[in-house]
């Protein structure tokens, strides 16, 4: 994309109101704009950035034999009664509204009632279990506070899985291969050494649910940390008892502030039950269906992201989600046109070899183009100038590191395509 046809700006004052480090970079960069307190809109970099984290999800999704499915926003009233769950005292984050024929509707903060009787027209027999359904669906929820950006929206995108299976063994198995999956989505967004799997409260059916926390210092969560065993506890669920239970040593665990990216819960038949999914077992007999919900919010993983990685000069987007894979920076100089001609070339050239690209083509001073590039954080950088044009090579900044060096185009290229298999599933 030529940036001249980008119609977001960069600035370079976030609105006074922000005070979340990962809005303050995404609103300067032009990926998100604030409509209000817990309401962004993802303007096209930022979509770009939030479908290349959904693409990584929905691939780890699909390898589980999950089925992809959307639900409507809208919630009806009698199901969520069913489950004891539309009373504001029982659930107080949820947004209603009143429907013009008379009635509630809700907003969906989850989707667990809706899918439970969706599952009740299909699910019968032993036969028609083990499954996984999910889907990536905008939640509203109420949250009383909405000052930490992208992280906590009131409106927001989340990947909600719900499994669905005979008995708790197999459900423990499901569970299982979800964790894993969840570690390698974490991995290849780029935070996966950060990420811990995080034991936290649990419900009615099962003493822990597994969170997954990005210890980061933006983060509203305090966990508990073993670095050798790669895993965490919540300070919730902090107790001499909990600790015992899990041999795990207040000694060997350090305190570190973390971001909640994913959750992950057994509800046995919590949902089932009130709701009626059952299924005949193989001698006749009419069972409970074991459920699971497991959660992960692309748009606060989005936000972590920044949080993490970032440095003073912007963002810097691992090369798994960022939104262009190079960013090209003509210097025009006193030679305007060979430039121009050199650039468009290599551009041609890039995106023929399905290299997306960001073409800084616009006529500005290098500083102001220099310092928009360091801050919208694409991971490779090329700049062609007099100087590269004369040496025969192009300069190639790492934006992480700010390593430069000098290749050949067929250099660029070879390592760029590298970058590309090393990154797909
Ligand atoms: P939190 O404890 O942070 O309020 P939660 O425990 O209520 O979150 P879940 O209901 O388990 O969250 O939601 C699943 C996932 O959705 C979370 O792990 C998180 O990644 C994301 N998520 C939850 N609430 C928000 C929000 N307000 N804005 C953005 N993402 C969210
Ligand atoms: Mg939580």
């Amino acid at each position: 994309m030529r940036q001249t046809h980008l119609f977001t700006k960069t600035r370079k004052e976030a609105p006074a109101d922000e005070i979340a480090k990962n809005a303050e970079l995404l609103i300067r960069a032009g990926y998100v704009h604030k409509e209000m307190a817990g309401a962004y809109d993802f303007l096209p970099l930022g979509l770009k950035v939030l479908n290349n984290i959904v693409r990584i999800i929905r691939e780890e999704m699909d390898a589980l034999g999950a089925e992809e499915l959307f639900l409507t926003s809208l919630q009806d009233p009698e199901v969520w009664k069913a489950s004891g769950r539309w009373s504001d005292e029982v659930v107080d984050n949820w947004f209603k509204t009143k429907v013009k024929s008379g009635g509630d509707a809700g907003l969906g903060f989850t989707h667990e009632e809706p899918l439970v009787r969706i599952m009740t027209s299909h699910v019968h027999s032993y036969k028609d279990l083990p499954r996984l359904v999910y889907q990536f669906q905008t939640k509203f929820r109420n949250e009383a506070r909405a000052k930490s950006g992208v992280l906590r929206g009131r409106e927001f995108l989340m990947k909600d899985l719900y499994s669905f299976a005979r008995t708790p063994e197999e459900h423990h198995e499901l569970y299982e291969r979800v964790k894993a999956a969840y570690m390698r989505i974490f991995e290849r967004l780029g935070i996966g050494e950060k990420t811990y799997p995080t034991f936290a409260s649990g419900g009615t059916f099962s003493k822990y649910s597994h969170e997954f926390q990005t210890v980061c210092e933006a983060g509203e969560d305090l966990i508990y940390v073993d670095e050798k065993k790669r895993l965490a506890v919540n300070r919730e669920v902090l107790t001499d008892d909990v600790l015992r239970d899990l041999g795990l040593h207040r000694e060997t665990l350090v305190e570190q502030k973390a971001i909640e990216v994913g959750n992950i819960f057994e509800q046995g038949t919590r949902f089932s039950e009130p709701l009626h999914l059952t299924y005949k077992d193989e001698s006749g007999g009419e069972k409970a269906v074991q459920t699971g919900a497991y959660g992960i919010g692309p748009s606060r993983v989005m936000g972590t992201i920044v949080e993490l990685l970032s440095d003073e000069k912007g963002i810097v987007w691992p090369v798994s989600v960022t939104p262009f894979q190079v960013h090209l920076v003509a210097i025009p100089g006193t030679s305007g046109a060979r430039i121009h001609k050199a650039a468009d070339a290599l551009y041609d050239a890039l995106r023929k070899k399905g290299v997306e690209t960001l073409y800084d083509d616009r006529d500005l001073r290098p500083g102001e183009k220099f310092a928009d590039s360091d801050l919208i954080g694409i991971p490779t950088r090329v700049v062609i100038s007099e100087k590269t044009l004369d040496a025969g090579k192009l300069e190639v900044k790492d934006r992480k590191t700010g390593a430069v060096s000098m290749l050949l185009e067929s250099e660029l290229i070879e390592s760029l395509l590298t970058q590309t298999v090393a990154f797909s599933m």
